[in-house]
């Protein structure tokens, strides 16, 4: 996908949809709507990062998410600072499957932490319970790895990179 390098006003939302805050994830960090697939949830986190809302970071979490056990205000500070460091620059949503109450999502997250490349594709796993989806688990494969077109890859090429990530 190809973007226009037209200046960006302020209020685009940070999850690169190309939709004002308000009209995208800004319901959804204000507890005034919810995540209707696991994509929503995935952009939504992802601004959430961007903006260093830790504590829908935290509420996000799936039940089985490990972060789960630690302690949840001390998790919402830490996870709020990450802007502190981090340029979230842009997101790709590469690909997406749902079955029931369980879904997936495939992206790329273009990120700069202290001018160095740290960049990823994730395969992030997502849950629903309670009629939310909440992010479950994920395998990350740092940008040194990707092709240099991320976004070309499809499931099962990035399943095997990260098998060779992980030996
Ligand atoms: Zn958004």
């Amino acid at each position: 996908m190809v973007r226009c390098s037209v200046a960006k006003p302020q209020d685009e939302c940070a999850c690169r949809s190309g939709k004002k805050y308000k009209a995208c994830c800004g319901p959804l960090h204000a507890g005034e709507a919810v995540a209707g697939t696991p994509e929503e949830l995935m952009r939504s986190r992802f601004s959430a990062f961007a903006r260093g809302l830790g504590g829908y970071l935290v509420r996000t979490l799936a039940a089985e998410h490990p972060e789960r056990a630690l302690p949840e205000a001390e998790l919402a500070r830490e996870l709020s600072r990450a802007k502190e460091r981090q340029r979230f620059l842009d997101l790709s949503i590469v690909h997406t499957a749902e079955d029931g109450d369980r879904g997936e999502v495939l992206f790329y997250a273009r990120i700069y932490e202290r001018g160095e490349d740290c960049s990823f594709a994730e395969l992030s796993q997502f849950v629903r319970e309670g009629g939310a989806w909440r992010y479950a688990s994920g395998v990350l494969v740092p940008s040194s790895r990707l092709p240099a077109d991320p976004t070309s890859l499809d499931r099962a090429a990035f399943l095997a990179l990260a098998d060779q990530a992980a030996r």
